[in-house]
């Protein structure tokens, strides 16, 4: 009986697993400790004008500076801030970093410079969430709502509308724009995209990659475009690599575009130069 519960967990786990597992416990740990160590980093990368090749705006990745493993991907630590609720405090640095960067690039570049944020359902779940912070802190950094687009995956929003409606409507009210990311990997209706009243759809690199004449996933991002359109919202095609993926989202009508053929996320500094300040 004491199999599940009891102290004698460990013996369970094979070698590799009790390994794994004791990482993950150190992976926590270490999380723990990086914002107050501010060990995170945001890098940008442009999502450009597809018909002109201009930066319309740019996108904040988070990326965690580990004192001895190196550069860490958000693809492996953002799960467990998910399961810890590590998240909630680290979507607001999150936010506060992009606030700071705005400001900043507001004034060196651009006057009406926007940056996109990526956030979790998670955070929105929590009730150490409130988006009146985020608007206060926006309001202290005299920054207007739309200096900031939040991005939101399709999949997780569709998991979780009751919590993420008021938020929305928060968002909605201060002129913060929203961006459903991924799109076409979640099950989001027709109706439910008009009822959000969301600014871009951002179609997922998986529909980009595949993209050729002819093909069904430049099909589909053509569909999906035509009804991006009729519900007035933008498109950003995720992933562009090539100049033929390009060229054949221009045909479909596509907006902007983001990808490595226009620069992999860098860090602020570099970015800057992209920006020519
Ligand atoms: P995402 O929001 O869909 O971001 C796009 C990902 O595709 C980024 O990976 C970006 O580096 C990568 N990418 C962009 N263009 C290309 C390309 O042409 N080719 C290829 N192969 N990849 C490209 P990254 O930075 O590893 O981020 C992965 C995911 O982690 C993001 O996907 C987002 O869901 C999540 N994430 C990143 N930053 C944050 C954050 O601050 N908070 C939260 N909650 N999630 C974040
Ligand atoms: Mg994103
Ligand atoms: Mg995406
Ligand atoms: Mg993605």
């Amino acid at each position: 009986a004491a199999k599940n519960s009891g102290g004698d967990r460990f013996q369970y786990f094979t070698p590799s697993m009790q390994k794994s597992a004791v990482s993950r416990m150190a992976l926590i740990n270490d999380l723990r400790t990086a914002l107050a160590e501010n060990q995170f980093k945001l890098y940008y990368q442009p999502i450009v004008n597809l018909m002109s090749g201009a930066i319309h705006k740019s996108e904040a990745l988070i990326r965690w500076q580990h004192p001895e493993r190196g550069l860490i991907g958000p693809i492996e630590f953002i799960p467990i801030a998910e399961e810890t609720k590590l998240i909630v405090d680290i979507g607001d640095w999150v936010f506060h970093e992009a606030s700071r960067q705005a400001v900043r690039w507001r004034s060196s570049f651009q006057p009406n410079f926007q940056i996109s944020i990526n956030t979790s359902p998670v955070q929105y779940k929590s009730d150490n969430f409130n988006a009146r912070d985020w608007l206060e802190h926006l309001h202290v950094m005299k920054l207007p709502g739309d200096a900031i687009t939040v991005e939101i995956t399709e999949g997780t929003l569709m998991e979780s509308r009751a919590s993420i409606d008021q938020v929305l409507f928060d968002f909605r009210d201060a002129n913060i724009q929203v961006s459903i990311d991924d799109f076409g990997t979640g099950y989001s209706s027709l109706s439910s995209l008009k009822k959000l009243d969301i600014d871009y759809i951002k179609i997922d690199k998986s529909f980009v990659d595949g993209i050729a004449p002819n093909s069904n996933d430049l099909a589909l991002c053509e569909a999906v475009i035509v009804m991006a359109h009729k519900l007035d919202l933008k498109v950003i095609a995720e992933g562009i690599e090539t100049e033929n993926q390009k060229r054949l989202l221009i045909a479909a009508g596509c907006d902007f575009g983001q990808g490595y053929l226009f620069s992999k996320p860098l860090p602020a500094m570099e970015f800057e130069k992209l920006l020519n300040i």
